[in-house]
């Protein structure tokens, strides 16, 4: 009842956290929602999002974060800043073909031929429904939106499978990243998977870095995007727009 509140009353907000490419510059971000409790203060999500999953909720909640992304590409756009911005959506929301066309249909409204959102979806997705996840992965594709594996390792998703589903990068869980300078088996499995991988002629990110070592490492070993604390939390909109000038990383079209 309160998330639909929340809802209704315009009280999820949208944080967004950046990507840095291989010679440090921002052209994405990822889009973290939040819910601002006017009685609890701000909510992370993991404390509503299986809430949502449970109740159906997701979907609406789903459309809204799509459309709000989508709203903040154009006001940035007015400022001269061209982001894309990778959107998390959750196994329920593939059920709906809905968030497809909805899109789409956003697109067109803004007058848009490109898209520049991005779907981040986990291996969850594709092992409660493979078939209609990997249908609507490529009707995002077919709309020029990426799509990327999320947390990637930790599901139970074989690695044939990254050659069967059509996907454009994965990233890697933060649970390889964290004290992977220490850990020989990390290392190793960081190691065999970006040779997966590039072989198969995917981009790979790598989540949750948080020192300098963790960076040095992941760069040494052919990751293309870094992403982490070390680097910047989620941060409100007016935030990351001190940041990305502040880093010199206002990103031409
Ligand atoms: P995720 O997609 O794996 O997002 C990464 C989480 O790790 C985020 O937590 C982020 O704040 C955190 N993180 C980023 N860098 C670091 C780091 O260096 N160290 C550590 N310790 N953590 C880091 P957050 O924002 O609380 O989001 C949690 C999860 O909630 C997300 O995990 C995602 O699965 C879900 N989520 C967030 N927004 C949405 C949404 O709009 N829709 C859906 N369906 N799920 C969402
Ligand atoms: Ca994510
Ligand atoms: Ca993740």
């Amino acid at each position: 009842t309160n998330l639909r509140k929340a809802l209704d009353q315009h009280q999820l907000v949208l944080h967004y956290q950046p990507k840095l490419n291989a010679d440090g510059s921002v052209t994405s971000v990822e889009a973290l929602v939040r819910w601002m409790s006017p009685e609890r203060g701000l909510i992370p999500p993991d404390s509503f999002i299986s809430y949502a999953e449970e109740s159906g909720l997701i979907i609406p909640l789903g459309r809204w974060v799509m459309l709000a992304v989508l709203e903040q590409i154009l006001l940035w756009r007015k400022e001269g800043i061209f982001l894309r911005v990778a959107v998390n959506v959750s196994p329920r929301q593939l059920i709906d073909q809905n968030i497809y066309t909805d899109l789409k249909l956003a697109l067109d409204q803004a007058g848009l031929t490109d898209c520049p959102i991005d779907i981040e979806l986990t291996e969850s997705c594709l092992i409660e429904n493979e078939q209609q996840a990997q249908t609507l992965m490529e009707q995002f594709q077919t709309l020029g939106a990426a799509v990327h594996l999320d947390d990637f390792g930790t599901g139970y998703s074989s690695l044939s499978q990254l050659a069967r589903v059509p996907i454009n990068a994965i990233k890697l869980d933060q649970s390889f990243i964290r004290g992977v300078n220490h850990h020989e088996v990390s290392q190793s499995l960081v190691r065999a998977i970006v040779a997966v991988a590039k072989a198969l002629n995917l981009e790979v990110i790598a989540e949750g870095i948080e020192t300098e070592e963790e960076a040095a490492f992941v760069m040494a070993n052919g990751v293309d995007i870094r992403q982490g604390f070390l680097y910047a939390k989620p941060m409100p909109v007016e935030e990351l727009g001190h940041w990305l000038a502040r880093h010199h990383a206002i990103t031409a079209p």
